[in-house]
């Protein structure tokens, strides 16, 4: 099996209201976001079948725009967590055809990430 994975960054803010602690109040992250496509044959060129950095790269630029400087709250109600924003970006990359997509990670600090991938049923 090969694994590619590539990073990039967004800053936004977000509040989750209904959390018991202070992310209940209004704060900001610079998100760092993982993407990883699996894959287990590689074309001529020795690049993973259906897959490319340039493409991974440029289709997770065009998916984060949408988050960079804004408020999440506004793009996902008030359950903007770091695990929405990473099942809504998987979601997002299948949809610009991404293939082989296998988990999209989403930081929010140095210390604490969450994740989404799916499961055998396809969740
Ligand atoms: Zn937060």
């Amino acid at each position: 099996m090969f694994r590619l994975r590539i990073e990039d960054h967004f800053d936004a803010s977000h509040s989750i209201p209904g959390h018991a602690g202070k992310c209940r109040n209004l704060h900001g992250h610079t998100y760092k976001v993982e993407v990883f496509v699996t894959g287990q044959t590689t074309d001529s060129n020795g690049i993973l079948e259906n897959s490319d950095f340039i493409e991974l790269k440029s289709g997770l630029r065009s998916c984060l725009s949408e988050f960079d400087h804004n408020h999440l709250n506004n793009i996902l109600g008030n359950n903007a967590t770091a695990e929405n924003v990473s099942k809504i970006l998987f979601h997002k990359l299948e949809d610009k055809g991404i293939k082989n997509l296998e988990r999209v990670r989403v930081w929010e600090s140095q210390n604490q990430y969450a994740e989404y991938w799916k499961d055998n049923e396809g969740k």
